[in-house]
């Protein structure tokens, strides 16, 4: 991928630690923080609007875009694709934005391989009981989906060392000023500063 003036936020976490609560916020309350809309092949569920959770395409359709090449990713999970689309991603890091993208954590290591200034998040519940607690809460998942959610949990925790910062999301409100830290300082680093600081320099001839 090339060089670009936005910033790659790449955010995995077990299902029910609160991603998409913290996410949802952040691209609300930031400027020039997009979140990165995927596509996949599952059938979206009751209040999920094609173009704003994800694209709903059919398998022919993903079949396309994959001999296209025009996934940045795409992973398989269980009977369901899910794929990063190329072409907006790329249009929106141009343009200067900063991208955050919600995928899980196979897709986010391919991810990094392609963009490795990508920064990673993880974020994790306190415990595997509020985890379990907070799925039962959402009230989305039947006690079957919620067994194999967290025998998934387990799994996905253990890729937290592909990752730059760790996330606990115990209070949402400090879980929330420490991710907006991450972002806000990740902004002012000096690669990405630094055409910034020469045209000030340049200034002073
Ligand atoms: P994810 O996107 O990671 O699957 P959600 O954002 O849907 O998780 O959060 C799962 C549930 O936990 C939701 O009902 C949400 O309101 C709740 N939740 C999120 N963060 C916290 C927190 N810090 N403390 C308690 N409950 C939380
Ligand atoms: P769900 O079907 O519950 O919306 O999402 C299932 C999982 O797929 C989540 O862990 C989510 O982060 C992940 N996911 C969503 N979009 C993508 C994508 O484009 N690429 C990858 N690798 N994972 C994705």
């Amino acid at each position: 991928m090339v060089q670009h003036p936005g910033s790659v936020f790449v955010v995995s976490a077990p299902s029910g630690a609160g991603k998409s609560t913290l996410t949802q916020r952040l691209v609300a309350s930031l400027p020039d923080l997009v979140f990165s809309v995927s596509f996949t092949t599952r059938k979206p569920r009751p209040g999920e609007v094609d173009g704003r959770e994800y694209f709903f395409v059919d398998d022919t359709t993903f079949d396309a875009m994959v001999r296209e090449d025009a996934f940045v990713e795409w992973v398989q999970v269980y009977a369901n694709r899910y794929g990063t689309g190329r072409a907006w991603l790329e249009e929106m890091l141009a343009s200067g934005r900063d991208v955050l993208l919600d995928i899980e954590t196979t897709g986010a290591a391919n991810l990094h391989r392609v963009i490795p200034d990508a920064c990673m998040i993880f974020v994790l519940p306190p415990t595997a009981a509020s985890l379990e607690e907070r799925l039962r809460t959402r009230g989305k998942d039947s006690d079957e989906q919620i067994r194999i959610r967290l025998q998934h949990a387990r799994h996905e925790l253990t890729f937290y060392p592909d990752y730059d910062y760790l996330v606990i999301n115990d209070d949402i409100e400090r879980a929330y000023r420490q991710f907006e830290g991450i972002i806000l300082a990740t902004r002012a680093r000096r690669e990405r500063m630094a055409p910034i600081a020469q045209k000030l320099l340049e200034g002073f001839a």
